[in-house]
């Protein structure tokens, strides 16, 4: 059953914590998006502009609020919890899944070049299920941040995911592939690994990204690091095996030292050893701590998947479509 492709509903989700200083500039910019297209026929008048509120502590909730009363486009969903953005975005995709054709992530400070949007689109009515938005260059982080995320990206393609350089959480899903990315079931989530696992048909393009803003970064160191052990830890058993080969290169090398310290006892002069036992003390404890800390890594996730705890929960619902249900 292939639907018309052309003027689909369109609904844009965006995650916000904390965003009570961007959120208002962002709106209109968004609203304002909505409208041209709408206007030139390119989505449909049912589309509309999810706000997920990511169990902020400022005013974030009682902007959407008021936004959601002035505009019939907008919808807001409310986390009780902050839990993070990779939820935030799949809350709202599942959300909007029953009424739209597809949707369009992007973050609440627009960092993301908006005008993007409409070659996402172009894309989805060739026939892309998955349009994955890439960034044309790294300029506009600072240098940690750039040097944290190229390393990520190398360290996540060695480890055997197909992720796209540069991905971002920028992208356009179809309701079908909201459909299979609703299957997945992980709570440890990391969308940019998962999503190009779906195997739909897919495509690439690229935007320039902005500086932010109003506002900082909502992500904390903690929250980066968590996000790239999520990755690689769901993504592949690489870093186990290596820990492995680790292991056995150790006992190879233990082999080797057997046969160096007989040798020494019986020709050689045994009180010299301090040096290499120290060494070998801090080598190996060094080695084994680290591989204790990879293998606590996938164990930790293992025991948080079992739980099988909700990923999010929602506190309030704001939407002018359920309205219209009832
Ligand atoms: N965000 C979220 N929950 C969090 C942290 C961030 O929903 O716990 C949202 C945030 O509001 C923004 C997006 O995720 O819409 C990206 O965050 P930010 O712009 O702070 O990250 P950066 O651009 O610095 O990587
Ligand atoms: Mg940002």
């Amino acid at each position: 059953m292939e639907k018309n492709r052309k003027k689909g509903t369109l609904y844009i989700v965006v995650p916000c914590y904390n965003e009570e200083e961007a959120l208002c500039s962002s709106a209109e910019a968004l609203l304002e998006k909505l409208d041209i297209l709408r206007k030139n026929g390119i989505v449909s008048e049912k589309s509309r502009i999810v706000f997920v509120d990511d169990g902020s502590s400022d005013g974030t909730w009682e902007l959407i609020e008021q936004l959601y009363a002035k505009h019939q486009e907008i919808a807001g969903l409310r986390f009780a919890h902050n839990r993070g953005h990779q939820n935030a975005i799949l809350a709202g995709m599942m959300y909007a899944k029953d009424y739209c054709d597809y949707t369009i992530t992007i973050d609440a400070d627009l960092q993301q070049d908006i005008n993007a949007m409409e070659h996402f689109i172009e894309e989805y009515e060739k026939g892309s299920e998955i349009v994955f938005g890439v960034r044309n260059s790294r300029n506009t982080d600072g240098f940690f941040k750039k040097l944290s995320a190229t390393l990520f990206y190398k360290i996540m393609r060695f480890m055997g995911a197909k992720i796209y350089e540069n991905s971002a959480d920028y992208r356009l899903m179809s309701a079908k592939a909201l459909d299979a990315l609703s299957a997945y079931d992980e709570v440890n989530l990391f969308l940019r690994g998962i999503i190009p696992d779906i195997g739909l048909k897919s495509s690439v393009v690229y935007f320039d990204v902005f500086p932010r803003r109003q506002g900082a970064s909502k992500y904390s160191l903690s929250k980066m690091v968590t996000l790239a052990a999520d990755g690689i830890t769901s993504f592949s058993v690489k870093p186990i095996r290596l820990v492995f080969g680790m292991g056995i290169l150790a006992l190879l090398v233990g082999f080797g030292m057997i046969i160096h310290i007989i040798y020494e006892h019986y020709f050689g002069y045994t009180t010299d050893g301090w040096s290499s036992i120290l060494m070998s003390i801090w080598v190996l404890g060094g080695a084994i701590l680290l591989s204790l800390g990879i293998i606590g890594e996938y164990v930790g996730r293992n025991y948080l998947e079992t739980k099988k705890r909700p990923r999010y929960y929602f506190w309030e619902t704001l939407s002018h479509d359920w309205k219209k249900e009832e």
